[in-house]
């Protein structure tokens, strides 16, 4: 192999672009050409290709979003537009690929796998719901995020001696929501994975008025429930005064953390050996803090469930 390819697809996430200078300057190290695609697979169709020399990935790895840019492209989902990016990495001599994204970015890696590219996908989202390994980039930063908004809402909230909701990202997991209800002490945290009930969460919130508590912070996936209602139902059933906090974007951006920067660094360079070595169809990732390559049929078969210890300890503590 002498020419590979490398692309950053879905939402981006903090620590794409350490992953994205591993890529360059392993393949560079080993004898190998690099080539960035923009803007995920609608850079690919679009032929929108960069050769990337090791000054290319300067100055990047302290920086979040993706240097990449990134997007959603539908026309990648049909068989015609499959075969187009097939042709366009044959024309330009790109006989390997490795795909930063999710797991819809990996549905479209196994298809340039299945014609005959050797990919690899790293495992890149906030939500961290990409299984079959320890962790996904993005997700550290992210709830690193969360918390230092929660810990300043706390100051707010003890002052003014209030309830607060807290939305959190994550799409249909609750793993961001967990950890930084954990990490950020929150009263309840309401995840999609665990069936809850508003009316438990109100009982919980007045048992802790009446124990002389001033101030609640409870925090929602996006994917339990909307914070606004979860709001908004809490004022009317308790007359509390209860703000609500959507944290939105914010979790998306900002300098990756230092877990987040070393495991994209491990990965990037570990596709890229993986590449040499001929495997393809499967996602590099770290399990038990070992690198492992795992087959992409394996990583769809798979989901990432919270663990049940974390939830019953949220539990526990907030009681
Ligand atoms: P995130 O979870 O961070 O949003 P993702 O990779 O899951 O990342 P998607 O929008 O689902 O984000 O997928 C990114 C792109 O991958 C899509 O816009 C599309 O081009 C391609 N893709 C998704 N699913 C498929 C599929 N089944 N077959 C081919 N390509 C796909």
């Amino acid at each position: 192999i002498r020419k590979i390819g490398v692309l950053t697809s879905g939402g981006d996430a903090p620590g794409m672009n350490a992953g994205v200078r591993a890529v360059v300057r392993t393949a560079i190290y080993h004898g190998l050409e690099v080539v960035g695609i923009r803007r995920g697979y609608a850079g690919l169709l679009d032929g929108d290709f960069r050769p990337m020399p090791l000054e290319s990935v300067g100055d990047i790895i302290q920086r979040g979003g993706t240097c990449l840019y990134t997007a959603r492209c539908l026309e990648f989902m049909t068989e015609e537009g499959q075969q187009r990016g097939y042709q366009r990495l044959q024309d330009a001599g790109i006989e390997g690929l490795v795909v930063f994204g999710g797991d819809g970015s990996f549905h479209g890696a196994q298809k340039l796998h299945e014609l005959g590219i050797r990919t690899i996908g790293v495992p890149s989202t906030i939500d961290n719901d990409i299984g079959a390994c320890d962790a996904n980039i993005g997700f550290d930063t992210a709830v690193q995020t969360a918390i230092q908004a929660i810990d300043k809402i706390r100051d707010t909230a003890t002052s003014h001696e209030r309830t607060y909701v807290i939305e959190v990202m994550g799409r249909s997991a609750g793993h961001i929501a967990l950890a930084a209800g954990l990490a950020g002490g929150a009263e309840s945290v309401l995840i999609p994975e665990v069936p809850y009930k508003l009316e438990d969460v109100v009982a919980k919130l007045q048992r802790g008025v009446a124990r002389g508590k001033k101030h609640s912070i409870i925090v929602v996936a996006e994917g339990a429930a909307h914070g606004v209602e979860v709001g908004r139902y809490i004022e009317e059933h308790t007359g509390f005064d209860t703000r609500v906090t959507v944290l939105g974007h914010v979790q998306r951006g900002g300098a990756p953390s230092a877990v987040d920067r070393v495991l994209a660094s491990r990965l990037g360079a570990y596709a890229v050996e993986l590449c040499m070595q001929g495997v393809s169809g499967a996602m590099a990732a770290t399990q038990n803090g070992e690198l492992v390559a795992v087959p992409f049929d394996e990583v769809f078969r798979s989901e990432r469930k919270p663990a049940q210890e974390l939830c019953e300890l949220a539990e526990i503590l907030s009681i």
